[in-house]
């Protein structure tokens, strides 16, 4: 992001108005809605789980990626090597704008970036990403109401992902308390989105954006909306 561009952002935002996103050369029709934008990830996750994924990024794609984005739809997806919306949504490069961090958080950083992508590029849909056998996750559980202290960050990290979500003390089932944790601290997060950003709240107020969280499960690609 250069000077100019933060610059627009701001005037943007002072305004109340997206700036519009720079023309795509692209030879299909982006998604204009929200709604457009939820049906085009659930026909390409479809086409993932089938195998029968359709997006390529050939070389001479890259002159209309360095001429500018329209990113339709924007991830916070968990920071893990087996997450990828692009693949998992069937989507090429310049569609999709991602933010990365464990446990799927919502950080400051994390909404400046979906503030910019909303306000300035255009996107039409937040996705909050969790997904099956997090690890970010299972160690919020495991190492909660513990006294042991974890090294670094991490304690921060995990306290970002559990105390949202309140859950029984005692799982009679690990996997299913697993799973259930992955969906609460995906779905707390739309809530936590809109607390957090008058911005991203206006634009969803005013019909202009959706924000909606979801699982995938990795073993077989699919991917479920679990609020919206
Ligand atoms: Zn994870």
């Amino acid at each position: 992001m250069n000077r100019l561009t933060l610059l627009l952002m701001a005037g943007a935002m002072a305004c109340g108005l997206a700036l519009a996103p720079k023309a795509e050369t692209t030879t299909t029709q982006l998604p204009q809605t929200p709604d457009e934008a939820i049906a085009e990830l659930v026909a390409g996750n479809k086409r993932y789980v089938k195998n029968k994924a359709e997006s390529a990024n050939p070389p001479s794609a890259r002159p209309a990626l360095a001429a500018g984005q329209a990113p339709f739809a924007a991830f916070i997806r968990c920071a893990d090597s087996r997450v990828s919306p692009e693949i998992c949504f069937d989507q090429p490069l310049g569609g999709l704008f991602v933010t990365g961090i464990a446990g799927n958080i919502v950080t400051p950083e994390v909404v400046a970036s979906l503030e910019y992508t909303v306000a300035v590029l255009g996107s039409k849909l937040i996705v909050i990403m969790g997904h099956s056998s997090c690890g970010a996750v299972e160690a919020a559980i495991q190492f909660r109401n513990t006294t042991n202290e974890l090294p670094g960050s991490l304690p921060m990290l995990i306290d970002q992902i559990i105390v949202p979500c309140t859950l029984d003390s005692n799982p009679k089932d690990p996997n299913k308390y697993l799973a259930d944790a992955v969906t609460c601290n995906a779905n707390k997060g739309i809530e936590q989105l809109i607390n957090r950003s008058p911005v991203l709240a206006e634009a969803v107020k005013s019909g202009k954006l959706k924000i909606i969280a979801g699982v995938q499960d990795l073993g077989s690609g699919k991917f479920t909306i679990t609020k919206q």
